[in-house]
């Protein structure tokens, strides 16, 4: 077997740099429910599933077997031709556990990406308009219209346009920060003002065809929005005839604690998109809407010859089974209370927290170089992660300065509270001084 030093050298020559975000060298060769094992036998407690798309845990017995049978029987067949049990059967969950009593449909796909351009698709086909709004520090995805959508990180978008055209971007309701750093709303009036003032001055209602949200900003740094925004934004969207759009890739299915977040915003959205997790690390999206927006295009409008694969789709299957069974949308509320509980101390204790917040196993540590400016402060944040990674648990910083805190939804108590243990420890020794020689330099996003 090749060493480590042999990999990561032919990584760095064969492996293109657009992929990467890098953060620390890990070279992982296999991972059990929360627990990553790097080449060399060391392990590490992974507080980064939501990303590797794991909230069931690495490798679960139930999805694997799942796997394997159907990988036996058929690995695929292109849903453009041919019908399978185990797609008819995942549509209809989907269906069945996504929020709205309405009727529903399902269409599949490979990435949150394709996905998210999926929406963009079915909400100008349905309605026949063709602008898009989505939020500042959006992320969608990495394909064309998702890049389009998001607005997070000039790296993501340069050298490579024009993009999409006809999509907009408005401030999100940052229940942190506020908009344009103000720090808290007098309304939530105010805070709808920038939608409101484009469809009065240069975007007329009759031209936009949806609004596209993440209920909670993921990757731009766990944001939560302003309470009652949503509602809110939702009720003015229906007014108008413009369709409300959830992009649940990384909240969803557990993450938060319900089958999707906007459970917990009181708005059921007309589309909502699922991936990541969906079916554990086995790559599949999914896009659950109403009916008549889901009939709205005509075939083949939107096929992908290996989306709906037999082999994701019972991983899937098993997937949801396994979060019914295992309790996980409530373990996930028992664990994030726990954790958040502590998390709060830690607020009150260390200078450099500005605001815990979340919901589930979906918690953002905000850094800040002071509580009253908020003004964020990625040098500590970094530290953290890396004093964090020698001492064997995974976590990152997104959105700059927000520890990422989102483990694998079946992560044990006692691996809880040993996650927990190690990351104070780590905010000790920061408040010590004691990392303050640790380079960061060009890690992070
Ligand atoms: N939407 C959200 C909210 C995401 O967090 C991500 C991935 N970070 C995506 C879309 C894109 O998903 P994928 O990487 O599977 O294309």
């Amino acid at each position: 077997m090749a060493t480590y030093e042999e990999l990561m050298e032919k990584d760095e020559q064969y492996f293109a740099e657009a992929g990467r975000i890098s953060y620390y060298s890990l070279l992982i060769d296999h991972a059990d429910q929360a627990t990553l094992v790097d080449i060399k036998g060391k392990e590490y407690i992974d507080l980064l599933s939501s990303a590797s798309a794991t909230n069931t845990g690495h490798s679960p017995k139930k999805v694997t077997d799942a796997i394997k049978n159907q990988a036996d029987k058929m690995l695929h067949y292109t849903p453009a031709y041919m019908y399978h049990e185990p797609a008819i059967k995942l549509a209809e969950k989907l269906c069945e556990i996504t929020p709205g009593d309405f009727e529903k449909k399902a269409t599949f796909g490979l990435s949150g990406s394709d996905a998210c351009d999926g929406v963009m698709k079915y909400a100008r086909a349905y309605t026949g308009r063709s602008n898009i709004v989505t939020f500042q520090n959006a992320y969608h995805g990495s394909t064309y219209g998702a890049l389009s959508m998001s607005a997070l990180n000039n790296n993501m978008r340069a050298k490579m346009g024009p993009n999409v055209p006809n999509v907009e971007h408005i401030p999100f309701p940052d229940n942190y920060r506020g908009m344009y750093g103000k720090a808290q709303p007098n309304s939530i009036e105010e805070y709808l003002a920038p939608f409101k003032q484009m469809m009065e001055t240069y975007l007329p209602s009759e031209e936009i065809a949806c609004v596209v949200v993440e209920t909670i900003q993921g990757d731009g740094g766990l944001l939560e929005p302003v309470p009652g925004y949503f509602k809110a934004l939702y009720e003015l969207c229906h007014e108008h005839g413009i369709l409300f759009a959830v992009d649940d890739v990384q909240q969803g299915l557990g993450r938060t604690g319900t089958w999707c977040s906007t459970e917990h915003f009181n708005v059921e959205a007309d589309l909502v998109v699922y991936g990541k997790s969906l079916a554990s690390g086995m790559p599949l999206s999914a896009i659950v809407g109403r009916k008549e927006i889901m009939d709205s295009l005509e075939a083949p409008a939107h096929i992908f010859t290996t989306a709906a694969n037999p082999v994701c789709c019972a991983a899937s299957l098993a997937t949801l089974d396994m979060i019914e069974e295992d309790n996980l949308l409530q373990e996930s509320t028992r664990k994030g209370e726990i954790a958040q509980e502590r998390m709060q101390k830690w607020e009150n204790d260390y200078a450099f927290i500005g605001d815990v917040r979340g919901f589930g196993l979906s918690i953002g540590i905000d850094i800040v170089t002071d509580k009253k400016s908020k003004t964020k402060d990625s040098q500590t944040a970094l530290k953290i992660c890396n004093r964090l990674f020698e001492k064997g648990a995974v976590l990152i910083a997104i959105g700059e300065s927000v520890l990422r805190f989102q483990p694998p939804l079946v992560i044990t108590d006692q691996e809880l509270k040993q996650a927990l243990d190690l990351i104070e420890e780590t905010m000790n020794e920061m408040a010590q001084g004691k990392l303050n020689d640790y380079d960061v330099s060009g890690q992070g996003w």
